[in-house]
């Protein structure tokens, strides 16, 4: 079949994976496929690890240059800077604008920080993924003569996780660090259970990390971070303060919680343009900024895509309650959690070991 019609995938996350992958689909509904997106996807699954060393950066992407030759789509390396959707086009970083019959983002989430971002160099939000990595080459560079103070600010699973990792890095790196995780609440890991934010905080003060409850960031007019409102005293500061929907997707909806999008997946005023992952707000309910909502929504993108070239039936999406989430306490360990349940040991890295090499398997061939 001839392709006279043009769908763009904007943004190289999750669920835009699989749409590549079974790009046939479009293809045959006689669609060219386009994705715009940087050269690689950083697993986010395996990014603690990489910051603990346990995994190299290069076990953590996948080449969106490979994949989208393998499949037939056309790869724009690179961004949107903006939508214009009354008229169906795209504009690009280069200054380019492509038309689309059917636009998908899957653009992602960037930590939660004023903006402009403020200049202090100490400074080191935990997205783009690809900084983590920075993070730990840069740490295991460090000469000094006294003790590295890092601080990682955020007790959620992210901040939790990333202290795990920088402990265990401190140990098989042999650094001199004094490690700090601040947060803002009275507990960490406040959704979770309580036994398992207690198991997790014994463990990572046994490994020498500082707990600071009810501790806020924050920063001067100059950009300067602040804990507490006095002066951070720290060399690195980690910011683990929660997600939010990358800059473009919070200018596409009438509130700035990301992209709009109905059961679908599809913009309520454009329905040409589609929305998944942690830059969508699905509109029948708020969605926890986690990968496995991507991934769950992926296949039924990919038929709502076709359908919509088509003017076929669209599904909806109806997201699950309850999710795994696993965490890599960076000690060999795991802490599973699951609504109320939670498991910690051995056994639970392994299981997080084994779903995260199979979906990164799964990707690459
Ligand atoms: C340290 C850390 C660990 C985490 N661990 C887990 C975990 O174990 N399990 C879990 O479920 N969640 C985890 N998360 C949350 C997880 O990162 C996100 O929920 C998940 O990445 C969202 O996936 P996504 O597909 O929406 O976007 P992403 O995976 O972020 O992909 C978006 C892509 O779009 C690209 N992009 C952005 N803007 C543009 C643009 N304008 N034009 C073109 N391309 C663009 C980006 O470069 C990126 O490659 C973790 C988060 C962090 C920070």
């Amino acid at each position: 079949m001839t392709a006279n019609r043009h769908v763009v995938l904007v943004g190289g996350g999750h669920a835009h994976l699989h749409v590549v992958r079974a790009a046939a689909s479009l293809h045959g509904a006689g669609a060219q496929v386009t994705l715009v997106a940087p050269r690689y996807f950083w697993y986010s699954g395996l990014a603690t690890a990489v910051v603990g060393g346990s995994r190299e950066p290069a076990e953590d992407r996948i080449d969106l240059a490979e994949l989208t030759q393998r499949c037939g789509v056309h790869w724009h390396d690179g961004s949107v800077t903006s939508v214009r959707a009354n008229e169906r086009k795209l504009v690009l970083d280069d200054g380019r604008v492509l038309d689309y019959d059917v636009a998908s983002f899957n653009i992602g989430s960037e930590v939660d920080l004023p903006e402009p971002l403020p200049s202090d160099p100490r400074l080191w939000p935990v997205k783009p993924i690809a900084g983590l990595a920075r993070l730990r080459a840069e740490l295991c560079s460090q000469r000094r003569d006294s003790p590295l103070r890092v601080t990682v600010v955020g007790g959620g699973p992210t901040g939790c996780e990333v202290m795990g990792n920088l402990a265990g890095l401190a140990r098989r790196e042999g650094l001199d660090v004094r490690l700090t995780l601040c947060h803002a609440g009275d507990r960490l890991l406040p959704d979770a259970p309580a036994g398992a934010a207690r198991r997790v905080a014994a463990n990572l003060q046994g490994r020498g990390v500082t707990l600071r409850a009810g501790c806020r960031l924050g920063f001067t007019d100059t950009g300067e971070a602040r804990l507490d409102e006095a002066p951070a005293e720290a060399d690195y500061l980690v910011a683990a303060t929660g997600l939010r929907a990358v800059g473009l997707a919070r200018t596409l909806g009438a509130t700035s919680d990301g992209i709009p999008v109905t059961a679908t997946l599809q913009h309520p005023q454009y329905p040409t343009l589609f929305a998944v992952g942690d830059c969508a707000h699905f509109l029948p309910r708020p969605l926890p900024r986690v990968g496995v909502f991507g991934v769950r929504q992926a296949p039924i993108l990919q038929v709502n895509l076709a359908a919509a070239l088509n003017e076929g039936v669209l599904r909806a999406y109806h997201p699950q309650r309850r999710y795994l989430t696993i965490l890599n306490l960076g000690d060999g360990t795991g802490l599973a959690l699951r609504g109320r349940w939670w498991w910690h040991g051995r056994l639970m890295l392994a299981w997080k070991h084994r779903l995260d090499r199979d979906f990164l398997q799964r990707q690459r061939c």
